[in-house]
């Protein structure tokens, strides 16, 4: 693990500094995913590279230095604690619907004296009536497809932030799929990069939605609406 975070790192342009910090919250994910459903991805060497380098990725592309970022569905914390850890000047929300999952986080960031982490267990399309348009950044990996994905994320940023989606490389049918929904919810694709994550030769893709216009109050809608009849 420290081989892949000692070379990962640098790759991305990141001090190895955090190294300590990535490596125990990997620690404790392997631990407790022995008790608790957290991650299919078990061999050491395959956290530090697919859920931290890949998390941190997205710091190479999108600079994410400080304000606020919320990742939704953020699971086991991916990419939002590495984000947290890596960037002390960015408060970050860790948003998950599954209590169990949230706890684990909770302690996560307890012992590592990680501060500008929020943990809230809540529904996206939920949680966007009490922090509707207020981030600068939503993240998220791994949730839905996009066309869902904008309407949980979308209106949760505020006029000029930015909707990062974590998506695997083959999406372009997806990304064209999600052209009404960025529209409505008052978006705009900024841009889409691909990278390979450092250690490895796995190809992954972000989508960059700007948030250019206020999202009409009729959404989000209830998540069943949204997969019956996405925008
Ligand atoms: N983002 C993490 C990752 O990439 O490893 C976790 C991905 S996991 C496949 C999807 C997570 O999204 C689950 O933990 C699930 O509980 C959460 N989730 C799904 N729909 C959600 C919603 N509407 N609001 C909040 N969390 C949600």
């Amino acid at each position: 693990m420290r081989q892949v975070l000692e070379a990962g790192l640098p790759a991305l342009g990141l001090d190895t500094a955090a190294i300590p910090a990535l490596e125990r919250f990997a620690e404790m994910l392997l631990q407790r995913n022995r008790v608790m459903n957290l991650t299919a991805i078990t061999e050491p060497r395959d956290v530090a590279a697919l859920h931290l380098l890949d998390s941190l990725a997205l710091i190479s592309l999108a600079g994410l230095e400080d304000g606020s970022a919320v990742d939704v569905g953020t699971g086991a914390g991916f990419p939002g604690l590495p984000l947290a850890i890596v960037r002390p000047r960015l408060q970050v929300t860790l948003l998950d619907s599954l209590g169990k999952r949230v706890g684990f986080l909770r302690e996560v960031c307890e012992t590592l004296g990680v501060t500008n982490a929020e943990c809230v267990q809540g529904r996206a399309e939920e949680f966007a009536a009490e922090r509707r348009e207020v981030y600068d950044w939503a993240v998220s990996r791994a949730v839905a497809a996009l066309p869902v994905l904008c309407e949980l994320c979308l209106p949760l940023v505020r006029v000029g932030g930015y909707f990062l989606a974590m998506k695997s490389s083959h999406t372009e049918a997806e990304i064209e799929q999600a052209g009404g929904a960025v529209r409505i919810l008052g978006g705009r694709i900024a841009w889409i990069r691909d990278y390979t994550i450092p250690t490895t030769e796995v190809v992954h893709r972000v989508v960059c939605v700007e948030k250019v216009a206020g999202t009409p109050k009729k959404y989000p809608r209830r998540f069943a609406q949204m997969k019956k009849t996405p925008l």
